[in-house]
């Protein structure tokens, strides 16, 4: 996979500061960078070398999240005097020996009865047993859109003043090929002080409108890319921060706000964290390899050109896309409702909507990027993640956000030249599904609606998503 510019950086430099710190701490490191590791063949052959060149007896590691580099750590031959052991990771609250168990295989897997599992389990946000502000989802409070009064009190994010000119130059060196806006100056946090400030950032002054914003989408105001989500993903899954560290901070701040923060704000932090993170890592592992191969609904088209230029008429797309070029970060309802349901709804073969998240987003990797993106966003895994499948017309879009405004395209109409791409094809997507859908309780009334327009409209709306399919390019 191609990776944006700015994550390949982010990762190098976090590898280089913790490094760094671990020399500090009096250790003794061997850090190597891609002007060491260029003369191996593979990782294999790297480790044979260092094994002999250093007299190592014993090679340890922690395990990766990645289920390739597990395969390979485990099947690596090294020289028979050196012995290997795996270390279990601290970065996820379920312990990894539970997860076959929480996640049986063949089984699908319920997010919600999942997260309140763990609610339970590590006693979070439970007075006597029961939820927090009595329930335990606060969803319908959390989804709402922004109006030019709100978004005037959004906060500024706190980016960093990173030098990646270094690595910039040893990626040229070594010519790495890279999608994305190349920047020497790299926003993420690359150390572990840098994400605590970022956390600490966060619980100041996101926290308190989390929920509340937590879907809506703006083209307006400088501060639209990052709106009040914590922006904490690189650094949680780079292991700069862990989970539970994250949580603790956030629920210190709710309870020192002394009501000033509402429930429905820190329950909406806390469930994406402590469920929907642990959630899907553990979907991954217990389904790989096959997982990875899924493709429920046979979606066979290509990924257009314009995920890689962001040109293209529809403004919820432009925006999503460049931003996502521009700054390797999308927050959650633009990545799920606005390109993964573009994807979905033109049906776009989910590997190659999996190489674009895996390489567009700086918290991308594979345990967390597959399952969110084959899972939830493309339900190609035929409901192990979601429910039923994200699939939404331009309504849903025109609801969360003011993009329809100012686009080319008209999101009343789902007919004719300059009816919303989304509606026609939402309406296709529907139909030509209904064999596996119409029997899920969550989505069986949506073809009542169908069902009670005129055969003419019918037909003009199939013409207008055929049209479109055809034309996907241009679009
Ligand atoms: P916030 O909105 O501030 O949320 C707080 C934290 O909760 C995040 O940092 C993240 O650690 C966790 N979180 C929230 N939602 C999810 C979720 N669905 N799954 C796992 N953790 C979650 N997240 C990644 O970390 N890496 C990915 O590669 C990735 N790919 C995605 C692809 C698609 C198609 C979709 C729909 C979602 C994807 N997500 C991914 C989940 C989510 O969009 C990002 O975690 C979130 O946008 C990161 O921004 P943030 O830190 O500001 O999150
Ligand atoms: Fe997107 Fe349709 Fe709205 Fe245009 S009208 S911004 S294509 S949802």
């Amino acid at each position: 996979v191609r990776h944006h510019v700015q994550k390949i950086c982010a990762f190098f430099a976090a590898m280089e500061a913790f490094a760094d710190t671990l020399r500090r701490g009096g250790h003794n490191v061997r850090h190597l960078t891609l002007d060491d590791t260029r003369p191996f063949t593979d990782l294999e052959d790297l480790l044979a070398h260092l094994c002999e060149r250093h007299g190592v007896k014993a090679f340890e590691y922690q395990r990766p999240d990645e289920y390739r580099l597990v395969r390979q750590l485990r099947g690596l031959k090294l020289p028979a005097a050196v012995t290997v052991k795996e270390a279990d990771t601290e970065h996820f609250l379920l312990p990894w020996s539970e997860i076959p168990g929480q996640f049986p295989a063949k089984k699908h897997h319920r997010m919600e009865t999942f997260y309140r599992g763990m609610r339970r389990r590590f006693d979070i946000l439970l007075d006597e047993g029961e939820p927090v502000g009595g329930r335990w989802n606060f969803d319908r409070e959390n989804r709402q859109p922004l109006t030019p009064e709100d978004i005037v009190q959004i906060p500024e994010p706190l980016v960093f003043d990173n030098d990646a000119g270094e690595i910039l130059e040893r990626l040229d060196r070594h010519g790495v090929a890279y999608l994305g806006e190349r920047t020497r100056r790299l926003i993420w946090p690359v150390d572990r002080s840098q994400s605590l400030k970022l956390l600490d950032h966060f619980c100041t002054h996101c926290l308190p409108n989390f929920g509340r914003f937590q879907d809506a989408m703006t083209v307006r105001g400088d501060h639209r890319w990052s709106l009040y989500h914590s922006r904490l993903s690189f650094a949680l899954n780079s292991k700069m921060l862990g989970p539970r560290e994250v949580i603790d901070r956030a629920l210190e701040r709710f309870e020192a706000a002394g009501g000033a923060i509402s429930p429905a704000q820190i329950e909406g932090f806390v469930r994406q964290v402590l469920g929907w993170r642990e959630f899907v890592r553990g979907v991954y592992w217990a389904h790989m390899p096959q997982y990875a191969r899924t493709n429920r609904f046979r979606a066979r088209r290509r990924l257009p050109e314009y995920f890689w230029t962001g040109r293209t008429n529809m403004t919820c797309m432009v925006q999503v896309i460049d931003q996502s070029l521009r700054c390797a970060y999308a927050h959650h309802i633009q990545r799920l409702m606005v390109t993964g349901n573009f994807c979905l709804l033109a049906g776009i073969h989910p590997d190659e909507v999996d190489r674009w998240y895996l390489g567009v987003y700086v918290d991308a990797i594979e345990w967390v990027e597959m399952p969110n993106t084959r899972g939830m966003s493309q339900f190609a895994d035929g409901g192990l993640v979601a429910s039923k499948p994200y699939a939404a017309g331009g309504n849903y879009i025109n609801r969360m956000s003011d993009y329809c405004a100012d686009c080319f395209y008209d999101v009343r109409e789902k007919t004719g030249d300059k009816a919303c791409p989304f509606n026609s094809l939402f309406w296709r997507f529907m139909v030509r599904h209904r064999d596996m859908l119409a029997r899920n309780p969550r989505i069986g009334m949506i073809y009542s609606s169908w069902d009670r327009q005129s055969t003419g409209t019918q037909a003009a709306t199939l013409k207008r998503a055929d049209w479109c399919l055809r034309n996907l390019e241009d679009l």
